[in-house]
């Protein structure tokens, strides 16, 4: 608590911290809060005066409400607009929400911001790192560790239902309680009062409406106003029954589709990309879609000049609904685009999908070394994409231990366009720090199929960090691993059986310092599943609290399921989903203390 305060003011006197600390009584609200106002020079002007006039409300025994602080402001004689500066209402809503009120919210993101995401987006190498959806996008702008990166992502909150507020006669009505929200300074989503025969005409109102909007909206939800009847019709498995969620049909486009462009990937799967005329879809320009493998071009019998349906999933990713005209026209190449040799078609799992032959392609190489020197893997910075690119095309580097011997070309890159004294320098620092790194990570970084950092990690603990016994295990001894498959393990084994795979690993090794991962004692919770949710304390942060708990043997997993052993979460009372989901389990939920006695206790 007292370091979630620090956190939202850092500089703050004991007296400041004491007001956040009484009114701001729920942690998610602070973490939520921290985010937002760390954004801001919390002491700029206007700002500090609203904050002053709240602690002079405190000390005074007078409550800090919205009236009572406009009130205060006006005896001060402050400038009449600060009341209403959004941080003020985001300050006070936080504040006032936190200490008596649950609420469910919907952070949503701006259109502009939108485009901007799709940038964001650009930027991840890593596919499975991509947000999906808004609503991805912006639950991770929030969890951002970094405030600044948070800040720059313009989040915008508007609550959209209010779960409880202590002492407030609501008047068993919804539409009460979004007035009320409103009066306590929230933004809250729109909403009209309907009945059965008006119902049709709102739906119809809100789909015009929403093209105004700021933000994305994938559906409507009718809500009985009623709330004590609403509540009285119980839920089904899985949702409440005093509402009907309703979903906006896909926009979807019709155009013309020019060319398929193979685009070949680090596996060597080539991946078909549908090139169309321009539409507009979702508020953006979109004029390519991937159409993922062989088999769907072949069920869509896709050919050049074809009239296709175009939409966005999840209103982010462009796909081909239909083919109108179904010509069927298309070659599949029988050449890889990039490299010239022999591309073929292989079909795994009834799904066909074209890949090229050449181990030596060089869009391999590219993806393989883009993969390389990513943050999970070898974590080198100042290597794009774009740089390994030439310095491949210059014959710089064939395997990854060239890598580390970049420097012996130092004249020739230091005149490379963009590529300065400097940014070499830069290069041979980071060069030198990814030189000490972890074996699970070299495991990852070689790009085996089927082996992310996380099998990695629990191959690689299973031989005690030994590269000879992992290199030369069978692949019974690989599979009988927990959570490895014969899949995952006949990847290992085919990767190793590979001379020339051998050959470059060793020379990759002889550039690097294996450090052993740090294993604190017994390997205690072998088997066990943690989810950790919340803020922590203890930790830095909810990495650092993983990594502890996969020293120790244990795995951290992103929901709660009868498989979860333990639920760390400090809140332990509070009513999260993750919370409700453990207690309907039986699953113990641990305060971070409690968590660090089991430890204790456990070795
Ligand atoms: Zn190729």
């Amino acid at each position: 608590m007292e370091a979630a305060i620090k956190r939202i003011l850092p500089h703050s006197t004991e007296a400041e911290q004491a007001v956040v600390g009484a009114m701001l009584m729920d942690k998610d609200a602070i973490m939520v809060a921290a985010e937002m106002l760390t954004g801001e020079d919390f002491y700029q002007s206007a700002y500090g005066m609203l904050f002053d006039a709240m602690v002079e409300l405190f000390q005074a025994g007078k409550p800090v409400d919205l009236i009572t602080l406009q009130e205060h402001l006006k005896e001060k004689n402050a400038p009449p607009e600060i009341s209403g500066l959004e941080f003020a209402r985001e300050l006070l809503v936080n504040a006032q929400t936190s200490a008596n009120i649950k609420y469910y919210a919907e952070i949503v993101r701006e259109k502009a911001t939108l485009r901007k995401m799709i940038k964001i987006n650009e930027e991840i190498a890593d596919v499975d790192a991509k947000y999906k959806n808004p609503r991805n996008l912006c639950s991770g702008s929030v969890r951002q560790l970094n405030n600044q990166i948070t800040a720059e992502r313009n989040v915008r909150f508007y609550a959209f239902a209010l779960v409880s507020a202590q002492d407030v006669d609501m008047h068993n009505s919804r539409a009460y309680q979004m007035e009320w929200l409103k009066s306590q300074g929230f933004e809250v989503v729109e909403y009209r009062m309907v009945t059965g025969e008006s119902l049709d005409e709102a739906m119809d109102y809100f789909s015009h409406a929403i093209e105004n909007n700021d933000f994305p909206s994938d559906g409507l939800v009718a809500l009985y106003d009623d709330i004590a009847y609403g509540d009285s019709l119980g839920s089904t498995a899985k949702f409440p029954r005093n509402a009907f969620a309703f979903k906006w049909a896909d926009e979807i486009r019709e155009t013309t589709l020019r060319e398929i462009e193979w685009s070949p990937s680090r596996t060597g799967l080539i991946n078909p990309i549908a090139v169309f005329d321009p539409v507009e879809l979702e508020g953006t320009t979109v004029s390519r879609a991937s159409v993922h493998n062989v088999s769907i071009v072949k069920e869509l019998q896709l050919g050049i000049g074809d009239t296709i349906q175009v939409y966005k999933a999840n209103m982010i990713i462009p796909q081909i609904a239909e083919n109108l005209t179904r010509s069927s026209n298309l070659e599949i190449p029988h050449i890889c685009p990039v490299c010239g040799e022999e591309a073929r078609v292989i079909q795994e799992n009834e799904v066909e999908s074209l890949y090229c032959m050449n181990p030596d392609c060089v869009a391999k190489k590219i993806k393989a070394f883009t993969l390389f020197v990513s943050r999970d893997a070898m974590n080198i910075d100042g290597l794009s994409e774009a740089t390994l690119e030439k310095f491949i095309a210059k014959g710089f580097i064939h395997d990854f231990g060239d890598i580390f011997e970049i420097g012996k070309h130092r004249d020739e890159i230091v005149e490379m366009d963009g590529f300065g004294e400097k940014s070499f320098e830069n290069l041979m620092t980071s060069l030198d720090k990814a030189k000490e790194t972890t074996l699970a990570k070299v495991i990852y970084s070689l790009g085996i199929a089927n082996i992310g950092l996380a099998n990695a990690k629990v191959i690689c603990r299973h031989f005690d960090d030994d590269l000879e016994k992992i290199r030369h295990a069978d692949k019974e001894e690989i599979s009988s691993i927990d959570t490895i498959g014969p899949v995952i393990a006949g990847s290992l084994t085919d990767y190793f059986s590979n001379e020339d795979n051998n050959r470059k690993l060793d020379h990759l090794m002889s550039h690097l310092t294996v450090k052993k991962e740090e294993k604190t004692g017994e390997q205690i919770f072998r088997n066990m599943n943690f989810v950790i949710t919340g803020s922590v304390e203890h930790f830095a942060n909810r990495a650092q609290a993983k990594e502890f708990i996969e020293s120790l043997g244990g795995k951290v997993t992103g929901s709660v399921t009868s498989k979860t052993n333990y639920l760390i979460n400090n809140d332990t009372t509070s009513n999260s989903s993750k919370n409700k989901k453990a207690k309907e389990l039986g699953i113990p939920i641990l305060s971070e203390e409690d968590f660090l006695k089991l430890t204790e206790e456990s070795k």
